[in-house]
């Protein structure tokens, strides 16, 4: 899709708006999107780098799931999967839909013995909710899936229905340029400081000398966002983890492959067409390895320093194991992004910022943030025009000082 979105600079003097938008990934984009189509609110959208070159949503494995362990999150991604399914009319300008590719092929989560109570107790939520997940023990899961081994493994679970992957940086996109012909106003410039106001209101201060006052701030900078609230003297427990992702192609067609997560929290998923000699291209990733004399999983890791080496020494051992056909795998690239890691519970943080009325936070999603930033966009736009979104009220930042964590399990 052509980026058609005018990024301008920032003009010289102060910048008004109802909304300011800070950063402009695809929770600053879906936000400003329904706060125009929901509200007719015209938000301006502040992004240091219209590239989005180390943004989370340019570097995104794009899947969505059901099989969440916490019921907020699998509410969600409901929501959040009917408006993928409409997203190519929804978000189409002049006629032109977007190519949002939203792929329905379901989640496998393998247990071994080891991990089998906790499979049966996330399952048991899962259904609770109304999710489609169905039960499978070895014999039905090598019937639906013959090309795997289900050597080691006790059972496992699969979505039927609204899991799979996407298109996440065309979402993104997507979302930019339909806010764009809404009215939003992208600007280039990076916001050094906040001060609240008497009013209330806000003055925001951009690195370019441009200053911003708004009477409603919202704060969608990534991995990196307690750097804004931490000069407000509100740290943030969200971290910036670097995840490696390998793209190979393998010799073979895996029938109706899912993505797939192996107990050993290896996962791997078809990404693309088939291709011409009847193989197909597959991405997959997993935790990083711990090295003697090293931290364990860092924060802020260069994102350009790729483990080549977990690729060949644990992920294809493991993908061989699991998949015979990967044997004969060929590594074609790799890339790496930022999990914005919510250390306190691994959940999204979405609300107001405790002590500061008329300030909002999205960050925190802890790696499931690309689906669902529809519906944390369309609840914060609610919030922010007054309205109520007891959708993620269970996301609210006070759980923080409360020390009450609505722990995911399932982060992969
Ligand atoms: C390798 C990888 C795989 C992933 N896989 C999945 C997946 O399968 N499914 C899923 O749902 N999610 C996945 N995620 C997570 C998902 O991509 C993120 O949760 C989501 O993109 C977060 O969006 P965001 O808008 O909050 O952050 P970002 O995309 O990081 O956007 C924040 C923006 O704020 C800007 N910014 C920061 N500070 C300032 C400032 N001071 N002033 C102005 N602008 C600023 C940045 O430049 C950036 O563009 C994955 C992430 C990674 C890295």
């Amino acid at each position: 899709m052509r980026d058609s979105v005018q990024t301008a600079s920032p003009p010289a003097g102060t910048v008004t708006a109802p909304v300011l938008i800070v950063g402009g990934g695809v929770m600053g984009c879906a936000t400003a999107y329904f706060l125009a189509v929901g509200h007719g609110i015209a938000a301006t959208v502040v992004e240091r780098d219209p590239t989005y070159t180390q943004a989370s949503s340019a570097l995104s494995a794009s899947s969505i799931r059901q099989q969440f362990s916490t019921p907020v999150n699998m509410a969600l991604s409901r929501w959040s999967f009917d408006f993928l399914q409409r997203a190519p009319e929804l978000l189409a300008v002049g006629g032109d839909a977007p190519p949002i590719s939203l792929v329905e092929r379901g989640y496998l989560y393998l247990a071994s013995a080891n991990g089998l109570t906790a499979l049966q107790d996330q399952h048991r939520v899962q259904c609770a909710q109304g999710a489609d997940i169905r039960w499978l023990a070895p014999a039905a899961l090598a019937a639906q899936f013959p090309w795997l081994s289900t050597e080691g493994i006790a059972a496992a679970t699969w979505g039927a229905h609204g899991e799979g992957w996407f298109d996440g940086p065309a979402l993104h996109q997507a979302l930019r340029r339909k806010a764009a012909a809404l009215g939003v106003r992208f600007v280039h410039d990076e916001i050094a400081a906040l001060q609240p106001l008497p009013g209330p209101a806000w003055h925001l201060q951009g690195r370019s000398g441009a200053r911003y006052h708004a009477p409603q701030v919202v704060l969608a900078t990534g991995a990196h966002i307690s750097r804004l609230t931490h000069t407000l003297g509100v740290p943030l427990p969200v971290s910036a983890k670097k995840r490696d992702v390998f793209v190979f192609d393998a010799p073979a067609w895996l029938d109706g492959c899912p993505l797939v997560i192996d107990p050993s929290g290896l996962w791997f998923r078809p990404e693309g067409q088939p291709q011409p000699g009847g193989g197909q291209r597959f991405l997959c990733g997993l935790p990083p390895r711990t090295r003697p004399g090293q931290p364990a999983d860092p924060d802020d890791a260069p994102l350009h320093a790729i483990d080549h080496g977990l690729f060949d020494d644990v992920a294809w051992p493991a993908l061989a194991a699991r998949v015979p056909a990967f044997e004969a795998l060929r590594l074609r690239s790799a890339w790496a992004g930022y999990y914005e890691m919510n250390t306190f519970d691994h959940n999204g943080l979405v609300g107001p910022l405790p002590g500061h009325e008329h300030l909002w936070v999205a960050a925190g999603f802890s790696g499931h943030g690309m689906q669902h930033a529809p519906a944390i966009g369309h609840a914060l736009a609610r919030l922010v025009a007054g309205q109520p979104a007891p959708e993620v009220a269970a996301l609210a930042l006070e759980r923080i000082a409360r020390n009450e964590p609505i722990v995911e399990k399932n982060v992969i």
